[in-house]
């Protein structure tokens, strides 16, 4: 045969990492070489041979016996592989280390006969080698792994070697027995039953297969029973561990043509089959109904696993550990696990990654946006990512898996919860912003119509919108599973702060509303005001009462301001109070505006009084005052100064008169108690709803805000003693004044 291409160079692996290719592995792959190590490249092998995704769907063989007692042309003609044989001429050994190569011939399908799927074979180094006679140890090692791996165990021998106690073969069947104590009884738990399939070769016919098998039971029995066997199975059987079967074959040189027919029908046996549990285990072959594949001589084994399993199996052989079997399927079923997470979550990142990069982006630039397509994809990725585990996965050690799958769905949830809290931070915020611009539109819209717009209502409705898109952006990437799918607790949170906003929006309108009823304050106040000043100058006081006396309607001035400016803040707080209450604003709110209108309102009346009162207007308004009852008679009539007349007596009647009203407006108070309007009463104290912000605009007031030092009687000053005086002497002057043109028109009246 050609030299085999994958196989050890001077000890070590040729093409490593290569890309395998059909001659490659044209005899198959050598899994242990003649220096004991394992090979690195059987995971490709066996998926190159396509059975790495079979999971439990293939069988393993292992043949032993004597070197050159013809097991790798057994194999080939039953497999069809093409294990390297010795050749003709020169005897030596060939099979070195562990091989192993898959069935090559076809499996049918439709034909009950044919032989099972994935079935992998391994070709072991013949054990009593001349090259190698020395090596019991690789006997030992070799049996350990195949038992560890195979359900079935040929062992090939000459016809005439059965019988032979002392043979070669039993020494090797010694060894398996023994070794095969050792793994199982550390592994009591996974005691799988293993089949040995006795191969006799040469068969002559004379000693019928039945005599040849009852011999060598009668052998296997006394191998057994002179084994040391550890404390507790002393009493185990043979057939507690495993089942026989036989086969005999002729002489394939001698007899080749019944060679071939009979090695095809030993092929059709190795297929799957059933144990009659009424038939003994030692009568061999009638036990089986079907092949001779017993589902529990299967070593469960992942098929995608298998190539780590053998591989710490070896090592722990190689190393004369404890092979510990439980503890290798469970480092197994990690390491495949792990693998197999890392495998799916490659489909997971690919669909997930990029909406997180998007995330993060939004992030960094600070404008998280709601990512459209989101729960869709979270929900296939999880949904895909889980089932590629669970079907990859289940196979393995079942505690194993439960926890790899608990560690892969904590993973992934973990970042899909992310994203999750991040689409439901977008949705939050971009809601907030678009209730807050719908209401601020909507009131906008209202005040440009100009009718009465109810801002409880747009408020409701926009609300209500905000609510529902907010739930449908939620709802959207609900993950069925998820431990985090839920968005209570966001809600509500996302509901209050709606809730803050429109208080807010509220207080803004609270704010609009103030400002429109202050207005409407200003004007009445200017206009009501003004008319009681303006009255001044008509000498006889205002409010159209002529007759009551000049002076008696003088002094009540600020009685009648007093009443007018209540009665004007009166009928804004009852404005102010009805539309804030459609708006359901609360009653601390509503309270809040109504202290602060009466302050605004104060401060616009102190405003228009002072207006009224700067020095040029008062002047005026008391040359008029004197005028009017200098030059005016008691019933309205202009005086026509006559010489006769008394000008000075009326001129200083007149003028006291006026003058008294200087220290009158000086002082805003009542007729008659003289004491200040209770402002500081009317005002009351600071509303305990009133916030920093609510106080930032307001003007001090004297008696009222007492930290100002200023107190009512100052609040109340409208004039201060130095503006008297000065007032004063100005009037007087400006009374003298009139008086000379009085009298000067008295003499022209007489002249003319
Ligand atoms: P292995 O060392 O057990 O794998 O044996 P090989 O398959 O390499 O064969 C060893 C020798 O035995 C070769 O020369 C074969 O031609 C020969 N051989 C193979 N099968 C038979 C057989 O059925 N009977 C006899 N007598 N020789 C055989
Ligand atoms: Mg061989």
């Amino acid at each position: 045969p050609t030299a085999p291409s994958v196989m050890s160079v001077n000890g070590h692996f040729a093409n490593m990492g290569e890309k395998p290719s059909r001659e490659q592995y044209e005899h198959g792959i050598q899994v242990i070489n003649e220096n004991q190590q394992f090979n690195p490249i059987l995971p490709q092998y066996l998926s190159f041979e396509k059975v790495s995704p079979v999971g439990f769907n293939y069988h393993l063989i292992s043949v032993f016996g004597s070197q050159s007692t013809g097991k790798s042309t057994l194999l080939n003609y039953l497999f069809g592989t093409e294990f390297g044989v010795m050749s003709e001429d020169d005897r030596r050994q060939t099979t070195k280390g562990i091989w192993m190569s898959k069935n090559k011939k076809l499996h049918s399908a439709t034909d009950s006969k044919s032989m099972a799927e994935n079935i992998l074979v391994m070709d072991v180094e013949g054990t009593d080698g001349r090259e190698r006679g020395e090596d019991q140890d690789f006997e030992r090692k070799s049996a350990l792994f195949a038992l560890a791996t195979s359900e079935v165990l040929i062992v090939n021998i000459w016809e005439h070697q059965v019988g032979l106690y002392q043979g070669a073969n039993m020494g090797l069947l010694k060894v398996v027995f023994e070794v095969n104590l050792e793994l199982f009884l550390k592994n009591s738990k996974s005691n799988p039953r293993s089949l040995l399939f006795f191969v006799i070769r040469d068969h002559l016919g004379t000693t019928p297969l039945a005599n040849l098998r009852n011999t060598l039971i009668q052998d296997l029995t006394r191998i057994w029973s002179g084994l040391n066997k550890p404390p507790g199975l002393e009493k185990s059987k043979i057939e507690d561990y495993f089942d026989f079967a036989f086969a005999a074959l002729p002489h394939k040189i001698l007899q080749p043509e019944r060679f071939v027919s009979e090695v095809a029908r030993l092929g059709t046996r190795f297929r799957e089959g059933h144990r009659d549990p009424r038939r003994d285990p030692l009568r061999g072959d009638q036990e089986f109904e079907g092949g001779i594949f017993l589902p529990e001589y299967h070593r469960r084994i992942p098929a995608d696993g298998f190539s780590i399993y053998a591989e710490q199996v070896w090592e722990q052989i190689v190393n004369n550990k404890d092979l510990d079997l439980p503890t290798q399927q469970e480092l197994m079923a990690q390491f495949r696990c792990d693998e197999i997470a890392r495998e799916v979550l490659v489909g997971f990142d690919e669909t997930i990654m990029p909406f997180e990069e998007k995330q993060a982006e939004g992030i960094r630039l600070g404008s998280q946006q709601i990512i459209p397509g989101l729960g869709a994809a979270m929900r296939t990725a999880r949904m895909k990512t889980i089932k590629n585990f669970e079907t990859e996965a289940s196979r393995y050690h079942k505690g194993v898996y439960a926890r790899k799958k608990a560690e892969l769905e904590s993973k992934i949830d973990g970042r899909l919860k992310v994203l999750f809290q991040g689409q439901l931070s977008a949705a939050h915020k971009s809601g907030v912003r678009d209730f807050s611009d719908a209401v601020t539109a909507a009131v906008k819209a209202g005040q440009k119509k100009g009718a009465s717009y109810d801002f409880a209502e747009i408020v409701d409705r926009e609300k209500k919108t905000a609510l529902s898109k907010y739930e449908k952006e939620a709802r959207g990437v609900l993950v069925e599973g998820a431990p985090w799918s839920n968005y209570k607790q966001e809600m509500s949170l996302y509901q209050k702060e709606l809730g803050e906003v429109s208080g807010r929006l509220r207080r803004d309108e609270m704010r609009r509303l103030a400002t429109r009823v202050e207005r409407w304050v200003r004007s009445r106040l200017g206009e009501s005001v003004g008319l009681e000043f303006n009255a001044l100058g008509s000498g006889r006081g205002g409010s159209g009462a002529p007759d009551t006396g000049e002076r008696e309607s003088e002094r009540e001035i600020w009685d009648r301001i007093w009443t007018v400016f209540m009665k004007t803040v009166d009928e804004a707080e009852r404005r102010f109070t009805d539309r804030a209450k459609s708006f359901d604003a609360s009653s601390g709110e509503v309270e809040v505006g109504l202290w602060r209108l009466k302050r605004k309102s104060w401060g616009v009346l102190r405003a228009k009084i002072e207006e009224e009162m700067m020095e040029g207007n008062l002047l005026l308004k008391l040359r008029e005052n004197f005028e009017d009852k200098f030059r005016y008679d008691e019933a309205g009539v202009p005086r026509i100064w006559r010489p006769t007349d008394d000008i000075e007596g009326m001129y200083t009647k007149a003028r006291e008169s006026t003058l008294t009203l200087i220290p009158l407006l000086s002082r805003f108070q009542s007729s008659y108690t003289s004491s200040p309007p209770p402002l500081d009463e009317w005002i009351g104290n600071t509303p305990s709803e009133a916030t920093p912000a609510d106080e930032e605009d307001l003007t001090p007031i004297g008696g009222v805000d007492e930290d100002e030092g200023k107190s009512l009687e100052e609040e109340m000053t409208i004039l201060s003693d130095a503006k008297r005086q000065d007032i004063t002497t100005r009037f007087k002057k400006t009374a003298d004044g009139v008086y000379v043109e009085a009298k000067r028109s008295a003499i022209g009246g007489m002249t003319q």
